[in-house]
């Protein structure tokens, strides 16, 4: 396919996932419950347009406790946190929510059951992504990170008879099956998860971008540079054989990406808001763009249930189909 631009492709699902619309709302309501400022550790969810948006609102994102004041207000952000910066904020009185995402909790939850059944861990993962921090900050000792298939044969671990495997909710999952089966390879005795930690909103938009790359001239994804899900998405349809680029803004298209290309396929990650993606096609259009359309995909329903104090009803948390 080539020639003058014409159609813009919308990948479905896309954008933001029920974690980070919770998160969200959680900053707001407090704002709105509490009044300005909330100090929120690390930035809530991966996006700039939802940051400044909340920086707007009276929102102050710190990364160190020590930032805040006492009595403050502080919302921990969807990525989790560790346990020494749970110790540390209840010791000094912060007014706690806990915005990080019921999916990151239930791998919290799982080290620490199978960590009391006297098992290590391997957490596939990369490294200084706030997730990680989180997840492997559950314990103390006996969690080993490996980032890819190379960093599986040189890992020491402490016992290799009782070792469990977790997971990064945002990698990629061809990546993942890929460094798992490695791990199995080396311990064949590695204990997995019941269901994998990968997360829906993570399996979905990847399976998306399976079905739209090939269809189109260039991909475009919206989403920051800090986003995990977002980076993934930009590699799996450049490793599908399509160009592809990360926008995290409108501004950041360079017409010169769609000399000699007719279809452009569209995403977002799951930390980018819908109002960006509109943004882009205004821009799309202005490019020469005529006509927008979306391919079939997963209707997403799953909602998580808002931290008590801050919820005025409670959602049910409804399991992904
Ligand atoms: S990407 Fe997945 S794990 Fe992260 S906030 Fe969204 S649903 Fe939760």
């Amino acid at each position: 396919m080539s020639g003058k631009l014409e159609d813009v492709v919308l990948a479905e699902p896309r954008g933001f996932c029920a974690g980070v619309d919770r998160a969200i709302e959680i900053v707001e309501r407090a704002l709105k419950k509490f009044g300005a400022p909330i100090y929120v550790r690390h930035e809530i969810v991966h996006n700039t347009y939802v940051v400044d948006d909340l920086k707007a609102k009276g929102a102050i994102f710190i990364e160190d406790l020590a930032d805040v004041p006492p009595g403050a207000t502080l919302v921990f952000s969807a990525h989790g946190v560790s346990q020494a910066v749970r110790h540390e904020a209840a010791e000094r009185g912060f007014n706690v929510f806990d915005a990080t995402c019921p999916l990151v909790t239930k791998v919290h939850v799982e080290v620490a059951k199978l960590h009391k059944q006297g098992y290590d861990f391997i957490m596939i993962g990369h490294k200084d992504h706030p997730e990680v921090e989180g997840t492997m900050g559950q314990l103390s000792e006996g969690i080993f990170l490996v980032e890819d298939v190379a960093d599986v044969a040189t890992v020491q671990v402490r016992q290799a008879d009782k070792l469990a495997v977790v997971t990064q909710t945002t990698l990629s999952v061809d990546d993942a099956a890929e460094i798992l089966a490695a791990v199995k390879r080396r311990f064949p005795s590695v204990r997995e998860p019941k269901q994998q930690d990968i997360c829906y909103a993570t399996q979905n938009r990847q399976d998306a971008v399976k079905v739209l790359a090939p269809t189109v001239d260039i991909v475009i994804v919206v989403g920051s540079p800090t986003s995990s899900n977002s980076n993934r998405l930009r590699e799996l349809a450049q490793r599908l054989g399509t160009e592809a680029y990360m926008v995290d803004a409108p501004d950041d298209l360079k017409p010169s990406w769609f000399d000699g290309k007719r279809t452009v396929g569209l995403t977002a990650g799951a930390s980018a808001p819908e109002i960006l993606v509109k943004q882009v096609i205004h821009r799309l259009r202005a490019l020469g763009a005529v006509s927008v359309r979306s391919l079939p995909g997963v209707e997403e329903t799953i909602q998580f249930p808002l931290p008590m104090g801050l919820g005025d009803k409670s959602m049910g948390w409804v399991e992904p189909g």
